[in-house]
């Protein structure tokens, strides 16, 4: 049976002709009615999939104490928009607000501003927090973020952002599309119109790509937008994700329902939609913008370097027998370099305005 969205997409092809990945991405996960983010809760063991802060609150703890010090090295401001875009539950924030205790006048400092352009995942968000005493708003842009200084956290956001997908062909690159196939299904399918120039805006490395290469970009002007905030009003930014260090060809579109890979084409609205974020066109953005950018260090390393271990085996002297066992199993899917751990695949990134000095996690503190 097509879901709601896979009719209302099946129309929009049908009247407009083939629709590019963006847009098919883009309406998966945020269409009004039926996107994925609209209408769902797929955080947690019983949802879609599982992010770093709802394995182990030791994550959130480590990025409150992250933004303290960065608070430090802004010069410890009266007043300072701790900002976290994308929140989901809620439940870093808590964890970080939490941990952030231990500096009260780093707290006292805070409003905290959170960025989410789902109603549902704002209202679980103000649950979320609703016992910790910090002033809070809520908007949908980051741009809704009064002028001044920020700290601005992000997890797992540009993942979700739609990307556009060009395929190279003998003649150029085409633009990737989602078509109607001659058995009536939903299909990857290239448009009939090659795009101008874009040998041109690829990477170098990539211009000698093979036929058939695929080349990802997020046209979307939040790394853009971030840089400039922070090169014009001063403060800090952390994005973790996973992703590429270097840009690089290839098709990183997945989906994921109930913890498994399913066809990005299965289910339309009902499923996640993902790619990897390619962290050198983020750090260029931003950069262009006129922010430094330190990074990307593997997520591993980066907790590591901010002390997780020492944190987890404080938790685990603490701990009865099976909490100390699920502490060992959150540590390795943090810090593992498995292939369903997240310490090698994600990667953190740090953006700051040039006064800053140094910014914490991204290489092993002086003993
Ligand atoms: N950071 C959370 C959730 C990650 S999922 C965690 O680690 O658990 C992605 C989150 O970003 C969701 O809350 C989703 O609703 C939100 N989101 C997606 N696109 C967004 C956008 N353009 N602006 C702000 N939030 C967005």
């Amino acid at each position: 049976m097509a879901t709601p969205l896979e009719v209302e997409i099946r129309r929009r092809i049908s009247m407009a002709g083939p629709m590019p990945v963006r847009q098919y991405m883009e309406l998966c996960l945020s269409h009004p009615a039926h996107g994925y983010y609209t209408t769902r809760n797929p955080f947690g063991s019983g949802g879609d999939f599982i992010t770093a802060p709802e394995i182990s609150q030791v994550f959130g703890e480590l990025l409150g104490l992250w933004a303290a010090s960065a608070w430090h090295r802004m010069g410890q401001l009266d007043n300072v928009r701790l900002v976290e875009i994308g929140p989901g539950r809620g439940t870093m924030m808590v964890d970080a607000l939490r941990a952030a205790q231990v500096v009260p006048a780093f707290r006292a400092a805070v409003v905290l501003h959170m960025v989410e352009i789902s109603p549902a995942l704002q209202e679980r968000q103000r649950q979320t927090l609703s016992n910790v005493d910090v002033p809070m708003l809520w908007h949908e842009s980051l741009d809704e973020v009064p002028d001044g200084p920020v700290i601005v956290l992000a997890n797992e956001l540009f993942d979700a952002l739609p990307v556009n997908q060009a395929i190279k062909q003998f003649n150029g690159w085409y633009e990737r599309v989602v078509e109607i196939d001659a058995e009536g299904k939903l299909a990857f399918g290239i448009s009939n119109q090659v795009i101008p120039l874009f040998d041109q805006l690829v990477p170098r490395r990539m211009r000698d790509a093979p036929i058939g290469a695929i080349y990802e970009w997020r046209a979307d002007n939040l790394p853009l937008a971030l840089g400039r905030r922070l090169a014009h009003q001063g403060g800090v930014g952390l994005v973790i994700d996973y992703g590429h260090v270097e840009s690089a060809s290839g098709d990183t579109l997945q989906a994921v329902s109930g913890h498994a890979y399913v066809s990005p084409l299965q289910s339309p609205g009902e499923v996640d939609l993902t790619a990897h974020v390619d962290f050198e066109a983020f750090g260029l953005a931003a950069e262009t913008m006129g922010a430094n950018v330190t990074g990307p260090v593997e997520q591993g390393k980066f907790l590591r370097y901010l002390g997780i271990e020492k944190r987890a085996a404080a938790l685990k002297a603490l701990a009865s027998r099976e909490k100390a066992a699920e502490l060992d199993s959150a540590m390795r899917r943090l810090l593992g370099e498995g292939p369903t751990d997240m310490g090698k695949l994600f990667k953190v990134i740090g953006l700051a305005h040039p006064s800053v000095g140094k910014l914490p996690g991204f290489e092993p503190e002086p003993q």
